[in-house]
């Protein structure tokens, strides 16, 4: 977040805002009473602990509070920061703006009921929500390396809101779902599954001949853009091999719809391509052209020296053939049951 930050103040005007921590009420609308409540009491897990214990250890794994995501002191209060971020973020864009970011969101892994994989709460769930108090049909776009299985479980059947996520398969990531048939009752719920290895440009064909016809035929009138960087090749946590460029391509396919549009971060674990990947992605949202090169000083710290990667580093092309058929069924059995807008 602070390279991104160092490097967006050094290419453009940031109009950066603080944020109030997110009210419980707003938390409320996306998660369970109980769940927010073991939330706050493991948040002084460490005070209280040789009281607490048999109940804290008994809080912590009912709601997912282990493993990824352990409790620490101000858990509570640190995530309400986050999502305080990107419900500013969505006001403002409920309030007329065309576009607002909330980088430090997109934990799209948590649960109504449940943490999970890093995510305490539900900020995309709750942009989601507070754009529906002025929008009638809303979709939210995930390019994160994971599916976007948090998100997806809290508007599962909800004809209002459309979730679309692309990712490698669960067959070989956490959180080992996101398969093309989990459209909900409503034919909402849209997944893009990749094999393992998958090259970029084999990710932008797939996110173009998916998302681009189910979004003009759902005709969603304000979006949420969930931009993980973690599909990158570099990326230590999955098998996808995105290059920036390709990934970027994507981001800009989803500004060229004009749509009111919340933007949340995301996944992404190494440092030397997040920064200039939200960077780029900012830019480009921002209708900025992005430059070739990374100011000197940041590049030798970070080593890297431009925004997109060198050709000559692009893997060969991978996946075409069993993508062109996650594709296909999506378009035969997926596609025709989206509402229509
Ligand atoms: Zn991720």
């Amino acid at each position: 977040m602070r390279r991104t930050l160092s490097l967006l103040n050094r290419l453009t005007e940031v109009d950066l805002r603080i944020s109030d921590r997110v009210s419980e009420e707003d938390l409320l609308r996306v998660h369970s009473e109980e769940y927010v409540e073991a939330v706050k009491r493991l948040s002084q897990v460490e005070e209280t602990a040789p009281r607490w214990t048999r109940r804290a250890e008994d809080l912590a794994s009912e709601f997912g509070l282990y493993g990824d995501n352990p409790p620490f002191p101000d858990m509570f209060d640190v995530s309400r920061g986050y999502v305080g971020v990107v419900a500013d973020a969505s006001r403002t864009v409920r309030d007329g703006a065309r576009i607002a970011f909330g980088l430090g969101g997109g934990l799209h892994h948590a649960r109504r009921n449940r943490a999970s994989g890093f995510c305490i709460f539900s900020d995309g769930s709750l942009a989601l929500a507070i754009l529906r108090e002025r929008f009638s049909r809303v979709a939210y776009v995930d390019i994160d390396l994971h599916h976007g299985d948090g998100v997806q479980s809290i508007w599962l059947d909800d004809p209002s809101v459309l979730t679309y996520s692309i990712h490698e398969s669960g067959k070989t990531l956490y959180p080992g779902t996101g398969f093309i048939h989990e459209t909900g009752s409503a034919g909402t719920s849209i997944n893009v599954p990749l094999p393992a290895k998958t090259t970029g440009e084999v990710f932008l064909d797939a996110f173009r001949r998916t998302a681009l016809p189910i979004l003009d035929r759902y005709r969603p009138e304000a979006i949420v853009l969930q931009m993980g960087t973690d599909a990158h090749a570099m990326d230590p946590l999955g098998h996808l091999r995105v290059l920036a460029q390709d990934w970027l391509a994507a981001v800009a396919e989803v500004n060229q719809l004009g749509l009111p549009t919340v933007v949340t971060g995301g996944g992404g674990y190494h440092l030397g391509t997040v920064p200039r990947m939200w960077t780029a992605a900012v830019l480009t949202l921002a209708g900025i052209e992005v430059p070739n090169e990374i100011p000197d000083d940041l590049a030798h710290a970070w080593g890297t020296p431009t925004f997109m990667d060198q050709e000559s580093s692009l893997p060969p092309t991978f996946g075409s053939e069993e993508v062109d058929d996650v594709v296909g069924e999506i378009i035969r059995d997926v596609l025709p049951q989206v509402p229509k807008g």
